[in-house]
């Protein structure tokens, strides 16, 4: 399976509230030298600016047992600090390259969690309003 599979696969089996870039794994990715993919957020701590971000390599997908379709984490891992205003930054500059709302990556539908059976749930995101093209008003986290 090459990475680009594996990355796809993996992201579709996650609770990811937006569908634009993974600003979170991407600042943090690039804070530790990481390649992502394979790297990815694999857990995270608020604070009050910004998130600790937890990273590991994605290793694959469980493919049985209770947590089947889950991911499949190596065991070493990374931890950097992502502040709100770094995120908004990556989101506002891809928003800008791309012409895509952030949240929804540009087709108006945003994901709204996953189930085993259903796959990944969609409703209208809530920033665009449906029309796919950046708002004006300010990216809120
Ligand atoms: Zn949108």
């Amino acid at each position: 399976m090459n990475m680009d599979d594996l990355f796809g696969q993996v992201h579709s089996v996650t609770t990811e509230k937006t569908k634009g870039p993974d600003a979170r794994t991407i600042i943090a990715c690039r804070k530790l030298n990481l390649p992502s993919p394979p790297y990815r957020m694999s857990g995270w701590q608020a604070m009050s600016d910004g998130y600790i971000i937890f990273v590991n390599k994605v290793l694959g997908v469980k493919t049985k047992g209770k947590n089947k379709g889950g991911i499949k984490w190596g065991d070493n891992r990374h931890k950097a600090i992502v502040l709100d205003s770094e995120i908004i930054a990556d989101l506002q500059a891809w928003e800008v390259e791309t012409g895509k709302c952030s949240t929804c990556g540009g087709d108006g539908q945003q994901p709204a969690g996953w189930s085993s059976d259903r796959g990944t749930l969609y409703r209208d995101c809530s920033r665009c309003k449906t029309t796919g093209i950046p708002p004006t008003t300010p990216i809120f986290l």
